[in-house]
């Protein structure tokens, strides 16, 4: 994600009362999942750990005292609520537009689409910010496919019209637009249902991104039902452990970890024979059962010869994201009489997170010497040791 991502500010409209579902709690604050949590905590959840740096605003009833009792933490409330969405977007955004640019890219986001997948409001952040940058929308919107049939009934529930499919979506949140362009749109318009219709009255065009179906919005005693089933299920982990050593010599560069390390030496290998990154990619492929890194990058393949193994971790990160799982931590040991690894460390943690595209606090290297036992010892070669945690959602 880019640097813009700070200026991201994200608005949860939760200030509606509807007790559709006959719970007798406004739906926002409907528990599911194991150990349960409601719709709103699980929105916020997903928002942030999609956009970190993004500020999450919560809009609420003024009054409410129910917001108070959840675990927010990554969300500042705004008791900002109005009677419509429209309307607590609109106060909402009133009340903060004097902290941000106006060209600060504001996500709307139904508090009831609590499984929305952080890798869509990722994916419909950066597509916004395009199409936005390149003049050819003034904001995105995510979407729901709609596999089914549509037809128009009438009072007296008998088909009135058949509707014809092709190019029909289902339009789901978050909706992002500029904050001057959605305040316009919504001054003009405070009964929009979404804000990409306000949007388009003021004469905004706005792009579709489609999304996982998981983004259903939670309004009817069956789609809660329907959550409730999704979300008690827990997503499956996998461990993963990996193991290299290459033998030092003189006339090679010292690569560990994507870093070159200045020293008289370097490690033998077909490739450039970075020993850490090596134990990291067998065991991201023992994790997802992938086989071994010989067997994907055979040392007997010329392709592969002096080949930068950062090249190697990132097609082992692509093969291992394809079959859904997220990387959640790294831990490695690399041990190594010389050269000090510690005055280094921080750049090769910061090169891998880089790399796995995950936070550097999901990182750890730990170099040690080997009290000069062993080859290590003997300073004759290095090996790394590393373990990962994989995790996917259950199927
Ligand atoms: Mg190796």
């Amino acid at each position: 994600m880019s640097e813009a991502q700070n200026h991201f500010l994200i608005i949860v409209p939760a200030a509606g009362t509807g007790t559709r579902m006959g719970a007798g709690v406004p739906k926002q604050y409907l528990k599911i999942g194991n150990p349960p949590k409601t719709l709103l905590e699980l929105s916020v959840a997903a928002l942030h750990q999609a956009l970190p740096d993004a500020r999450i605003v919560v809009a609420v009833r003024p009054g409410d005292e129910q917001v108070k009792t959840l675990s927010l933490p990554e969300a500042e409330i705004l008791t900002s609520g109005g009677e419509t969405r429209a309307q607590t977007v609109y106060q909402t955004l009133s009340c903060l537009k004097d902290q941000f640019d106006p060209a600060t890219l504001v996500l709307v986001h139904d508090a009831a689409r609590a499984l929305i997948e952080p890798e869509d409001i990722r994916h419909l952040a950066e597509c916004a910010a395009d199409v936005i940058r390149s003049g050819a929308c003034c904001g995105a919107v995510l979407t729901t496919a709609l596999p089914d049939t549509v037809k128009r009934v009438n009072a007296e529930a008998v088909i009135c019209e058949d509707i014809e499919r092709t190019g029909l979506v289902r339009i789901a949140t978050p909706q992002a637009f500029p904050l001057s362009v959605l305040l316009k749109a919504l001054e003009n318009n405070k009964t929009a249902t979404d804000e990409s219709s306000a949007v388009r009255g003021i004469g905004g065009k706005v792009c579709v991104v489609s999304g996982s179906p998981l983004n259903f919005k939670i309004t009817e005693p069956g789609d809660l039902q329907l959550a409730r089933r999704l979300a008690e299920k827990q997503p499956k982990m996998h461990i993963g452990i990996g193991y290299d050593s290459h033998r030092l010599v003189i006339g090679r560069k010292l690569i560990l970890g994507g870093v070159e390390i200045p020293f008289e030496k370097g490690l033998d290998g077909h490739s450039d024979a970075d020993v850490l990154i090596h134990a990291v990619i067998d065991a991201l492929l023992g994790a997802a059962h992938l086989g071994n890194i010989g067997l994907l990058f055979p040392n007997t393949d010329p392709a592969y010869k002096d080949v930068d193994s950062a090249k190697l971790l990132q097609e082992t990160i692509r093969l291992v994201r394809e079959k859904g799982w997220t990387i959640e931590n790294l831990d490695t040991v690399l041990i190594t009489e010389a050269p000090k690894i510690n005055p280094h460390l921080a750049k090769i943690e910061r090169r891998l997170a880089q790399i796995l595209d995950i936070p550097v606090e999901d990182i750890s290297v730990k170099p040690k010497t080997n009290e000069r036992l062993g080859f290590e010892g003997r300073s004759e070669g290095i090996s790394a040791q590393a373990v990962v945690l994989l995790k996917r959602k259950p199927l």
